[in-house]
């Protein structure tokens, strides 16, 4: 380009500022430096302004702010100023380029990407220009410096070769952050991983935002070479050049809801078996878990987060824990979420990033190994969504304190080598978990075998147990629920893959007809996006009165010592969150009886899961173990009793046959009477004082 035309370049940008920008700079001129020392310019404007810059500001970005930033140096300031090192910070492009869509072609370009923000280095000043003083004749040689430090190869004044030190207070620093830009979740077709892209930034727009926030950067893309054992390779990696960082509006529920839509999903809402539908629609391929997955659909549409006057919130969002045997279908029935909720994380306990689950501080390549990095794990990345987190108790000890503060307040506070960050985690928890044992024990109360502390427990506002007994009648419906949904895979995948196949695309139909949603995915989906931004009922009179009946009765015999879950205060806001979840299920304004009941019945079946009576508040081992008529604690009395009558009867002893003979008679199983005797002996309740003899302690 020739120089006249760089001159004119430059006026036209002055005359775009004369038009466009007279008030942001006078502004400008008034806080510069200290307080503002940045321009930002919309490129709509600039567009509206003079589509042929703008779109030259797209190609060649680099160029067009350097003559953009020289505008602004020689613009006419009222105020005697000088915006020597001001910056012009461009946002607002028409269109946001996927981070997966970034290619080889976009290098040089300027781009905006969004997505949330997973990794943020604590800020650090970074050299611009070193200074060099020479030890011999005391001249400062000055070297600009890149990403790779640079030093003089003579000394400017005497030529010789140094030696140098360098004079920092000579030397030019700048703030500099890196930040690392993931893909939302909600922008991804189920189980996509996804993608990233580093994002450098300098001077005022650094320590603004933090992992976890949802933005938008434009920048100018340019790329990295890798590295390989400190092989230069042949591959690059893109990174942006940040020109400007913003953070999104995280309200947004950003799904296309057509009027066409909006019509299906007001019938959806009349439909009288609506409940059943939905449930009938949730990971159709999982047979059963009807009640689980009603608890899951109201998840989904979770109850309303209120903020008090005063300012403080309750959240809205419902916490549930699935416990069960290995093999039963719980990693499916969490893999299907992600299908069907914007925002949704899928993860194990055991985490793939260092960030685990919640948040973590650390010091790592992202940071050269120098700067102080924080990522955001699982539960801030599924902020306004839902964590769906398997193996959940496999996670971190790390983790275990910091999920408290996230399930209940929603944040998580980090606070490390100076970095003090709250990220927020405003989602909603649905947690796998297997037995302590791996497999339920059901010799054991189901309570002692969740291997969840009492405190994190607690802040389920469901918790449900799955048990793998073999039951006829339910093994022969499983089976055949399983080899229908199989065989319509089959039918379909055969149809689709040889040419010559026989099945017609009517027999396909038939057989998936009986295995597939009864509400469409897509559908679904908007409707949970239409009700969470559209309704947010209150409670009836005749609501809140039944909700407090159940609570006081819960209460009523006190909580038990041994309870894993004790029911305080927490409980009863559960159930007010259920129940309004229950109530926008159907878009109504209102929380009624209807949804009490409804939310009563998934309650009590919750809490009779883990051995709790509702009715009493305590446990009873009935539940626990059907079959046998006394409690769990009086039988280990028992067999302690008994062998401690017999002792008194034999000098080396109670003979192990005599206290089994005796339990027999008291009703208790050989094999039982067994188990416990060994959990005594461990327990060390009993002792072994000579062989097949038993003494109590
Ligand atoms: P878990 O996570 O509970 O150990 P998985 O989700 O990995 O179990 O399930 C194991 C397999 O068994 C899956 O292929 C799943 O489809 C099947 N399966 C287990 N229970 C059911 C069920 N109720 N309905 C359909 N499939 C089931
Ligand atoms: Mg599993």
């Amino acid at each position: 380009m020739s120089l006249a035309d760089d001159a004119d370049l430059i006026e036209r940008f002055e005359e775009f500022y004369r038009n466009y920008y007279r008030n942001e700079i006078g502004q400008l001129a008034q806080k510069y430096p200290s307080e503002q020392r940045s321009l930002y310019v919309d490129w709509d404007d600039l567009y509206r302004y003079d589509p042929d810059v703008a779109d030259d500001f797209l190609a060649k970005p680099g160029q067009m702010l350097e003559y953009a930033e020289e505008a602004l140096r020689l613009y006419d300031l009222p105020v005697d100023v000088k915006l020597g090192n001001a910056h012009v910070r461009v946002r607002g492009l028409a269109d946001p380029t996927g981070i997966r869509d970034i290619r080889a072609d976009h290098v040089g370009n300027l781009v905006a990407v969004q997505g949330i923000v997973r990794k943020a280095t604590d800020v650090r000043p970074k050299m611009q220009e070193a200074a060099f003083e020479c030890q011999r004749c005391g001249t400062l040689t000055r070297i600009p410096q890149g990403s790779d430090f640079q030093e003089p190869h003579e000394c400017q004044g005497c030529e010789r070769q140094g030696p140098f030190q360098i004079n920092f207070d000579q030397s030019e620093f700048v703030d500099a952050q890196k930040l690392r830009v993931q893909e939302s979740p909600e922008g991804l077709r189920g189980g996509e991983t996804p993608q990233a892209i580093d994002i450098h930034i300098e001077d005022d727009i650094t320590g603004r935002v933090t992992a976890g926030d949802h933005v938008t950067a434009t920048g100018i893309l340019h790329l990295d070479q890798q590295e390989n054992q400190g092989q230069k390779s042949a591959i690059f990696d893109f990174y942006m050049e940040g020109l400007s960082i913003e953070i999104e509006d995280e309200q947004f529920e950003d799904m296309d809801i057509t009027d066409e839509d909006e019509r299906a999903i007001l019938e959806l809402s009349n439909d009288p078996d609506l409940y059943e539908k939905m449930v009938d629609s949730l990971a159709p391929s999982i047979y059963g878990y009807r009640e689980e997955k009603l608890a899951i659909i109201m998840q989904l549409f979770s109850g309303v987060r209120k903020e008090l006057p005063d300012g403080s919130k309750i959240r809205g969002d419902l916490h549930m824990l699935l416990i069960g045997d290995p093999g039963t279908g719980k990693s499916q029935l969490l893999q299907y979420i992600r299908n069907l909720a914007p925002r949704s994380v899928y993860t194990s306990g055991k985490g793939s990033s260092s960030a685990g689950l919640t948040a973590a501080a650390v010091r790592d390549d992202f940071g050269d190994g120098q700067q102080w990095t924080l990522e955001a794990g699982a539960l801030v990345l599924a902020d306004q969504g839902i964590a769906a987190i398997d193996e959940l108790d496999k996670m971190r000890s790390e983790d275990r304190s910091a999920m408290h503060e996230a399930l209940e307040q929603q944040s998580i506070s980090i606070s490390k080598a100076g970095i003090n960050a709250t990220l927020k985690s405003r989602c909603s928890l649905l947690g796998a978990a297997n037995p302590k044992y791996g497999r339920f024990d059901e010799y054991e109360p189901i309570a002692e075998q969740i291997d969840l502390e009492p405190a994190l427990v607690s802040r389920f506002d469901l918790i449900f147990t799955i048990t793998d007994k073999p039951d006829e009648e339910k093994d022969r419906d499983l089976a055949e629920h399983i080899i229908k949904t199989n065989f319509a895979g089959e039918l379909h995948t055969h149809r689709s893959n040889v040419a010559t196949s026989n099945v017609s695309q009517e027999e396909v139909d038939s057989v998936t007809e009986e295995v597939e949603p009864a509400i469409e995915a897509d559908l679904l989906r908007k409707y949970v996006a239409f009700a969470k931004r559209e309704c947010y009922p209150t409670m009836t009179e005749e609501a809140k009165e039944a909700i407090r009946e159940f609570y006081v009765t819960l209460r009523g015999q006190g909580e038990g010592d041994d309870s894993p879950v004790p029911v305080t205060a927490r409980k009863l806001e559960a159930l007010v969150r259920l129940a309004e979840a229950s109530a926008r299920i159907r878009l109504s304004d209102t929380v009624t009886t209807e949804d009490t009941d409804r939310v009563i019945e998934i309650v009590r079946s919750s809490l009779e899961d883990v051995g709790m009576d509702p009715e009493t508040g305590e446990f009873d081992a009935d539940m626990v173990e059907a079959g046998t008529s006394k409690s769990q604690r009086d039988r280990i009395k028992n067999v302690k009793g008994i062998i401690r009558e017999l002792q008194d009867e034999y000098e080396r002893g109670a003979p192990f046959e005599e206290v089994i003979e005796r339990a027999e008679q008291a009703g208790i199983d050989r094999s039982k009477v067994e188990h416990e005797i060994q959990k005594l002996k461990n327990k060390g309740d009993i002792y072994e004082p000579q062989t097949d003899h038993l003494r109590v302690v």
